[in-house]
């Protein structure tokens, strides 16, 4: 991966400006940096080889080796109707992988809300939307993704929280970065209009994993609530069958064992 093969896989699509890196603490850092100034342009990519100081929701760790996986930041200047919801953009990066996955490999991903991807009940994919605040209003959403794409990405099982895989591992095929790259931002351009319309949130809730089936939502405090999961709310928030609606923020999803 190089600048200009990034160019040449991206440029059927209205990108912004373009900022290519062999190694970043984090992708999401420098779009934040970035996006702070005023004149950046919609669509705007960063992207890196390597990651060393990856984030995960609060403060956690996300593991980008070089070579290996897809460590991306888009910057998006959101629109009034877009402001009023920041976590639809959580799912418009996952709902754009899924399209990706199912046109490229006939692939069907869930997403295991808020902000990770699955393939084979396992994570392959993470998501870390972040946002340049004036006052109440965020001026510029920045949605960092990172997708592994070999097994050297994933990280040894003692490391994660949850089972992760990467899509060579679970497609059984080889992966191009690119190839990949190219066909989620395209995804991401078609989806982004129905960004909070009904169509989006019912093919939200169609991949949505664990749907039906007992889960547990832990959240930092210790609590732990259980119940069926029964699908998402139109604002994006979660609806099991025991709880008032879950609603994102540092809280963890995981299947009942049962
Ligand atoms: P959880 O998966 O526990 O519900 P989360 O979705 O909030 O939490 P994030 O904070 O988004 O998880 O991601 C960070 C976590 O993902 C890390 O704590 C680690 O367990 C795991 N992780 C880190 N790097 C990778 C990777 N490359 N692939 C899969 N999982 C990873």
């Amino acid at each position: 991966m190089n600048e200009q093969k990034l160019k040449t896989a991206l440029k059927h699509l209205p990108l912004g400006d373009l900022r290519y890196y062999e190694q970043v603490g984090s992708t999401n850092d420098i779009a934040l940096q970035w996006s702070a100034q005023k004149d950046f342009r919609d669509y705007s990519l960063v992207i890196a080889n390597e990651q060393i100081n990856g984030r995960g929701r609060d403060g956690r760790k996300w593991q980008t080796p070089p070579d290996s996986a897809l460590a991306f930041s888009l910057i998006l200047r959101p629109n009034n109707v877009e402001k009023k919801n920041l976590i639809l953009f959580t799912a418009l990066g996952a709902l754009a992988l899924v399209t990706a996955l199912k046109k490229q490999y006939a692939r069907e991903a869930e997403i295991k809300w808020p902000n990770d991807v699955l393939l084979d009940g396992k994570k392959v994919a993470g998501i870390l939307v972040e946002a340049n605040w004036l006052g109440n209003q965020p001026q510029a959403v920045v949605l960092g993704m990172g997708v592994n794409i070999t097994s050297n990405a994933v990280p040894p099982a003692v490391e994660t929280r949850f089972p992760a895989t990467s899509l060579e591992d679970a497609l059984g095929v080889p992966v191009r970065r690119l190839d990949v790259l190219s066909e989620l931002l395209t995804a991401l351009f078609e989806w982004r209009p129905h960004l909070g319309r009904a169509e989006m949130v019912s093919a939200w809730d169609r991949h949505l994993a664990y749907k039906g089936l007992p889960v547990e939502i832990h959240a930092r405090s210790g609590q732990v609530i259980r119940g069926v999961l029964e699908g998402i709310n139109p604002d994006g928030s979660l609806r099991l069958d025991t709880a008032p609606s879950i609603h994102f923020g540092d809280v963890h999803l995981r299947p009942s064992r049962v």
